[in-house]
């Protein structure tokens, strides 16, 4: 529980990644295989700081977690 797995997959265009939590409690980051490896790492620090922020277990609004996302980004 509360392990991070990422794992590069084919996604949708326009989505640079996604984080599933899975039964386990463990999270699950997918990372667009046809982003470069910048845009990749960035999309990474992205679900990173999500997750670091307690986001997957929240009530926060989504627009909310976004701007604290990406506000955190170094
Ligand atoms: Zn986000």
């Amino acid at each position: 529980m509360g392990d991070i797995l990422t794992r590069i997959i084919e996604l949708p265009a326009g989505v640079s990644a996604m984080t599933v939590v899975d039964e386990n409690g463990d999270y699950n980051i997918y990372i667009n295989a046809s982003l470069t490896r910048e845009a990749a790492d960035r999309a990474l620090q992205h679900e990173m700081e999500h997750i670091r922020q307690g986001h997957f277990d929240t009530d926060k609004p989504v627009a909310e977690c976004e701007k604290e996302a990406e506000g955190k980004k170094s």
